[in-house]
């Protein structure tokens, strides 16, 4: 099961400034069903609840945290409590962190700052910040961008990758498993980056012979940069008529023309992703394709999240 820090109030829990929560039901529902969630709220710990408004001020370049109605500092202990919470989400074997837009804690590039009383734009909240320095290239997200399909379908599936990336470093034996993990992520790694697609292929290939632990550290770090790219509609065609090629010649022509047309239907918006997967799936169980079935691309993650069912999934 994925381990996924979350801000306390997504979850429902009543700890906001008001006392209420702010329950996502895709992520209680859906995807509370794969993941075990690490609960946060900095704001709680540091002031508890019901507690005053608080917002983000620029001084002299410094971010001070000031309440809105008493005009208190309480900058000092905001801190405090974010270190604390830092140090709880740090303790776990977390695959990710999703957070709620807008506060001054947790928003990630929608929360507001001021000078004064004047709004200076929108930024990362202070912990979401502290969350970024702390884990680098990891999947962050708030859960507002989260309502678009497409954002939504390549964080859960760099989700999904980055915990199966966790499991093998911590568990792999020998180069096979490598070669065995990188050839199940073939067509994934390419619909989001050829190049580092490529490079990976090479660091796998260990001309150099270096160490296990050596060619692990280097590919684990290149495969999370590069599952962190978003994919593109153009880029996922491309992969789609990749795996068309393998199993073209065993296809009939009436076969090879559906396909086609629903790659085409595709790009165009006119089908959604699923439905050309589950088809390339079906002929590739008709035809015994091995090597396209064990493709991550084919099933990043458990189908009932049923993110590649929006036509505009795949912008
Ligand atoms: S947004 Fe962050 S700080 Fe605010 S209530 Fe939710 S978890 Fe707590």
């Amino acid at each position: 099961m994925l381990k996924v820090a979350i801000s306390a109030c997504l979850l429902g829990e009543p700890i906001r400034y008001d006392k209420t929560g702010q329950r996502d039901r895709f992520l209680t529902n859906k995807l509370g069903k794969y993941a075990s969630f690490i609960p946060f709220c900095p704001e709680h710990l540091a002031f508890g609840t019901p507690r005053e408004t608080i917002r983000i001020v620029l001084e002299n370049e410094r971010k001070k945290v000031i309440t809105v109605f008493s005009k208190a500092d309480v900058t000092e202990a905001m801190h405090e409590a974010m270190a604390q919470e830092l140090r709880k989400i740090q303790n776990e074997p977390i695959c990710g962190i999703i957070l709620k837009s807008k506060s001054p804690s947790c928003g990630l590039g929608s929360t507001k700052y001021y000078t004064g009383a004047m709004s200076e734009g929108k930024k990362d909240g202070l912990f979401a910040l502290t969350c970024k320095k702390a884990f680098v290239g990891f999947p962050i997200e708030e859960e507002a961008r989260l309502l678009d399909p497409w954002l939504r379908e390549n964080f859960i599936m760099q989700l999904f990758a980055y915990h199966d990336a966790m499991h093998l470093e911590k568990h792999a034996q020998n180069m096979n498993e490598l070669v065995a993990f990188h050839t199940a992520y073939k067509f994934l790694l390419q619909s989001k980056h050829e190049g580092n697609y490529r490079l990976l292929g090479k660091i796998v290939a260990n001309h150099e012979k270096k160490s296990l632990n050596e060619v692990l550290q280097e590919y684990l770090s290149l495969f999370k940069k590069t599952i962190a790219h978003k994919s593109t509609i153009a880029k996922t065609v491309n992969v789609l008529q990749h795996m068309v090629g393998f199993f073209k010649k065993e296809l009939t022509s009436v076969e090879k023309q559906a396909l086609h047309l629903q790659i085409e239907e595709f790009r165009d918006e006119i089908v959604p992703l699923i439905a050309v997967m589950s088809t390339i799936e079906f002929l590739a169980k008709k035809y015994d394709i091995h090597y396209l079935l064990k493709q991550k691309f084919l099933n990043p993650y458990p189908k009932d999240l049923a993110l590649r069912s929006s036509i505009q999934e795949g912008k």
